[in-house]
């Protein structure tokens, strides 16, 4: 297939590495109805992907290719739309209201990858994720025991993380400066917060993660009053000479209950 010039302002990196391109087609196989792909480009994943027949919709800004999307689509499938302003809950409560089972997977433009991932996070219709960051990025996102941050701790509410593959750079055309990760996402039976308090809970994750490699109690003592830190750190079980980042989700979870307005 021949492609168009990338465009970098687009983040535009076509996948051609075979395996990295068969583990994301082959991920959550089975657990879907419905597929939403976010930036399908020249429809390298979309031409495999669509072979399972599932009702498929994608998103894309660049109209160049539209040629391409309509050999795998049907163009009333096709949203040439900014991903970051698109209304995911609408079209899925529109389009495929009797499916619980909608699987949203992209190799994400890098340099919105992380405002995308939190705008997907807040819809509650989909159930499954597979995405490609940069890894830098990506692995935020899978716990190591001294890493929380708060784009795990926004993601872990709701959905459970692991790494499914990485890439090099030769794993595209062209090639990115960096390697990258696609991340494997299922989302959580139950949530862990409501999705009304995702905004209180981001505010609270910034005020805490402002300062990582500063002491907790020392960090807080910035936003709220001192003795009210040392209380619900207290509460918490927890010392305030630890670092925010040594935290699990329950630690975080807790000293949010005991902070928060
Ligand atoms: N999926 C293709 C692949 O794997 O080869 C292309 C991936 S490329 C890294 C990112 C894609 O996202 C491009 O097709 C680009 O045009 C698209 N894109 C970038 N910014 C976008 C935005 N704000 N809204 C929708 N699509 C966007």
């Amino acid at each position: 297939m021949k492609l168009p010039y990338a465009n970098k302002e687009l983040g535009q990196h076509f996948l051609r590495d075979p395996d990295v391109i068969h583990a994301i087609c082959e991920d959550h196989k089975g657990n879907y109805d419905c597929v939403l792909e976010v930036g399908p480009g020249p429809g390298i994943l979309t031409e495999l992907i669509s072979k399972y027949e599932k009702p498929y919709a994608v998103v894309e800004k660049d109209t160049r290719f539209k040629d391409y999307l309509t050999q795998h689509l049907d163009p009333k499938d096709l949203h040439f739309e900014d991903a970051l302003g698109f209304d995911y809950l609408g079209f899925i409560n529109n389009q495929w209201e009797q499916s619980d089972r909608v699987w949203l997977v992209s190799n994400l433009p890098y340099n919105i990858s992380a405002l995308l991932l939190i705008k997907f996070i807040q819809v509650p219709r989909l159930s499954c994720m597979t995405l490609m960051f940069q890894k830098e990025v990506g692995q935020k996102l899978i716990f190591n025991g001294k890493n929380m941050n708060s784009l795990l701790a926004l993601t872990q509410l709701y959905y459970t993380t692991e790494k499914l593959c990485l890439a090099r750079p030769e794993a595209f055309v062209p090639p990115p400066k960096v390697d990258s990760i696609v991340v494997s996402l299922v989302v959580r039976e139950k949530p862990l917060l409501p999705l009304s308090e995702f905004k209180k809970f981001e505010t609270f994750l910034r005020q805490l993660f402002q300062l990582k490699r500063k002491q907790v109690g020392k960090v807080l003592k910035t936003c709220f009053e001192p003795e009210l830190v040392l209380k619900a750190l207290e509460a918490s079980q927890l010392s305030p000479t630890l670092r925010a980042e040594s935290f699990n989700l329950e630690q975080v979870l807790l000293l949010y209950s005991h902070l928060k307005p």
